[in-house]
């Protein structure tokens, strides 16, 4: 599957909202952050300034796209989905990226970025009910059961996420298994993860509130609809 592989500071920049696209670097060294940081890339970023309401759509459907790390074709996919499934198309549009296995693994803290939970399940690190699994893509379901395998449980990348995790806490649609669960709360210098499985469980599906996208779902459903 085609990804981007430019530089994505230069995205959130584009945006002018922070994406968090490099995990834990984005809360430490973020070019937003710093004066001018959030002018829009290119030699004549700046002097854009005309949106319209068509342009308002587009950017927010960008932004979704773009936080995914998703090309244009297989995002469309999941708004068609959405759009034949029952319910509300925007929420179902949201929970179908959510529960993606590369974004629960990042939520359950096995990487700090989805660009590094997708590298983990491609290279084989991950299991989903007892099965190694390597398709990023995989939509979840609810008891399914996600490990990182034991030889990768000592990776320092992995360590350091979810020690972080571990202090931040679950959102509350996702739980960790066996004794991880234990470790939940924790100080960082106080968990020991060489012995402990790093596995977690889907709860329950998210609800709106719960999912991790700075977007709204509106703009890009009408955007689609048109
Ligand atoms: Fe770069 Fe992260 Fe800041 Fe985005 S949020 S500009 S990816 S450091």
């Amino acid at each position: 599957m085609a990804r981007y592989t430019g530089p994505v500071c230069k995205l959130c920049r584009r945006e002018a909202v922070k994406l968090f696209l490099k995990g834990d670097r984005c809360y430490s060294k973020c070019p937003l952050d710093q004066p001018n940081g959030s002018l829009p890339p290119g030699q004549h970023g700046a002097r854009r300034s005309k949106t319209t309401e068509y342009g308002k759509r587009l950017r927010e459907k960008q932004k979704l796209r773009r936080v995914m790390g998703l090309m244009e074709r297989q995002f469309y996919r999941y708004f068609v989905k959405a759009q034949e499934a029952p319910g509300s198309t925007g929420e179902t549009f949201l929970r179908l990226l959510e529960t993606r296995l590369d974004n629960v693994a990042r939520r359950l803290g096995f990487s700090s970025s989805l660009a590094g939970a997708r590298q983990l399940v491609l290279h084989g690190h991950v299991s989903v009910n007892g099965e190694r699994v390597n398709i990023p893509s995989q939509g979840l379901k609810v008891g399914d059961r996600i490990e990182v395998a034991a030889g990768t449980r000592n990776n320092a990348f992995v360590q350091k996420s979810v020690k972080t995790i571990v202090s931040r806490g679950l959102p509350s649609w996702l739980e960790w298994d066996g004794q991880g669960a234990e470790l939940l709360g924790r100080s960082q210098d106080a968990v020991d993860l060489s012995t402990t499985p790093l596995a977690g469980k889907v709860k329950s599906w998210p609800n709106r509130e719960e999912m991790s996208f700075p977007v709204n779902e509106q703009l890009i459903i009408e955007l689609y609809s048109k």
